[in-house]
């Protein structure tokens, strides 16, 4: 089900889950201010997850309420990510789900980095 943006922050939402170390993830960066981790369900041959520390339920949600140094700081950490994976060349693309039109299935602001294969249009 996607996720309904007029609702509160979950913290039992798995990847409140994952930030606390309650379940496991396959981590391939941290800061602090993000988390990296590879996704369960890859839809690339690389498929990367990187989320900001705090309690923000979406791009809408982080983009509204975070302060200009968490911003910041999690921009910085997902072109971290993607340039220490080596997917700058010959490119990679950033995806963050928002709300029920785009499909957002966990409630806590994921940007998805899809690399290693060309990646086709946007949308079909
Ligand atoms: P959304 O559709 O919300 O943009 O993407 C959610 C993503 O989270 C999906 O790509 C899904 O495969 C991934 N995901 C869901 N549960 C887990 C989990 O427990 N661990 C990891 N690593 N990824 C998850």
């Amino acid at each position: 089900m996607p996720i309904d943006p007029t609702k509160p922050y979950d913290d039992q939402n798995i990847f409140a889950k994952i930030l606390r170390g309650e379940i496991p993830a396959k981590t391939v960066y941290e800061d602090d201010h993000a988390l990296a981790f590879h996704d369960i369900a890859p839809q690339a041959p690389h498929h990367i997850l990187v989320i900001p520390k705090g309690a923000y339920v979406s791009w809408d949600d982080f983009s509204a309420r975070a302060s200009d140094a968490e911003i910041a700081g999690f921009i910085r950490a997902v072109g971290k990510v993607a340039r220490e994976a080596r997917f700058v060349e010959p490119g990679y693309r950033l995806l963050a789900n928002t709300g029920v039109h785009a499909g957002q299935e966990v409630p806590h602001l994921h940007v998805h980095i899809f690399a290693g294969q060309p990646l086709g249009p946007m949308l079909a």
